[in-house]
């Protein structure tokens, strides 16, 4: 296999493709000059081919998925089969997988996060009992074949991708989605981006030492409060910094302390567990303003967005994190940084930043 397959949202594929390009060139690899790209506008994936003979699992491994930002799923991949017969879709994909020698432990069907992607969902599902039933009649299905999962990538009735992940190294969720339920009494639907980047950035053994009663934090920019809902909900007591009206529900809580300020100066009375901070501004003004948190220690944990209306995202991006990392080290500032453009992430991105020491 030498393609490499990648998910994200439709709209952000130029900006995944220059941050894997970017980035395979600061690992010293030469393969982005020999690289040819499926890179649709809108598509919802992006798809890097190397020339016959070479593997494109280096690549794939060289780039781990949690550690960028644009990519939902990433995945190690055949040449797309196309011009499928409706009569007959199984049979070519059998012959591609089996002349493959992959092996894999489970099956899944996907498709990109379009509305032709989802309408092709129902045809996904429908093809993939009698697929696994032929593959594991095959042998190529089977119990233990190191957690490996066979990916259907449906772009479109007669065309599909077959591809592979592995653990470790991918999402565990259905085309790259972390699915969440709303909760209606959340004041605002932004309360997801904080509870996914919980998700994302925090594994489930951290959440007690993270996220605890009685754990105090500053939420900027916190009107009408669905991130402030979200540290409430934890225990925590919460400083809302906004100019404008919190949910009255929230304020009921006793938890939470409206403060009509402006959040790039506001300083709080005592260091705090958490800095949350979804205002729309600038990412390098945002980003100036986390730094002078973190220098000065205010927060151990921070999630913060940044809004990207701009077309070079990427870049914006990329800049911002570099120079945030640079003057922390400068500072001898121990921390962990990510940033992943998460499911419910619109044009921004999610930065989380941990203070180690
Ligand atoms: N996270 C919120 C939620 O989940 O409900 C939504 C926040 S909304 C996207 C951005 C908020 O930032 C607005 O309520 C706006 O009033 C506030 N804002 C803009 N500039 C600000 C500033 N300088 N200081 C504090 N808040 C600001």
């Amino acid at each position: 296999p030498n393609a490499w397959l990648l998910y994200c949202r439709p709209g952000f594929e130029h900006d995944l493709v220059a941050e894997l390009c970017t980035k395979l060139e600061a690992k010293g690899s030469d393969a982005v000059d020999r690289l040819e790209w499926q890179m649709d506008p809108f598509s919802g994936y992006v798809c890097a081919s190397l020339p016959a003979g070479e593997p494109a699992n280096v690549l794939h491994q060289a780039l781990r998925l949690n550690h960028l930002i644009f990519a939902r799923q990433t995945l190690v991949a055949l040449p797309p089969l196309t011009a499928l017969a409706p009569d007959d879709r199984i049979g070519p994909i059998v012959e591609q997988v089996l002349a493959s020698g992959w092996s894999f432990e489970s099956i899944c069907s996907e498709q990109p996060d379009t509305n032709e992607g989802k309408a092709l969902s129902g045809l996904g599902k429908a093809l993939q009992r009698p697929l696994e039933s032929v593959l594991r009649k095959r042998g190529a299905l089977k119990r233990r074949a190191g957690k490996r999962q066979l990916h259907l990538f449906w772009t479109a009735g007669n065309a599909v991708q077959v591809a592979m992940s592995f653990p470790g190294n991918r999402s565990e969720f259905p085309n790259g989605i972390r699915h969440l339920r709303f909760p209606h009494e959340a004041p605002s639907r932004s309360t997801l981006k904080l509870e996914e980047a919980w998700h994302e950035f925090l594994p489930r053994d951290r959440w007690e030492d993270a996220l605890y009663d009685g754990a105090m934090a500053a939420d900027l920019g916190a009107a009408p409060g669905g991130w402030t809902y979200q540290l409430v909900q934890k225990g925590m007591h919460v400083y809302a910094i906004d100019n404008g009206p919190m949910s009255p529900a929230l304020m009921k809580t006793g938890q939470v302390e409206h403060l009509r300020e402006d959040g790039f100066v506001w300083t709080p009375p005592v260091p705090l567990q958490w800095l949350v901070c979804d205002i729309v501004d600038r990412p390098e003004r945002v980003i100036r303003m986390i730094e002078r948190w973190l220098l000065s220690r205010w927060c151990r944990f921070s999630v913060f967005n940044l809004k990207l209306p701009m077309n070079r995202r990427w870049e914006e991006v990329s800049m911002c994190l570099d120079g945030l990392e640079e003057r922390l080290n400068e500072a001898g500032i121990t921390h962990v940084m990510r940033c992943r453009h998460l499911y419910h992430d619109r044009e921004e991105v999610t930065v989380f930043v941990e203070l180690m020491d």
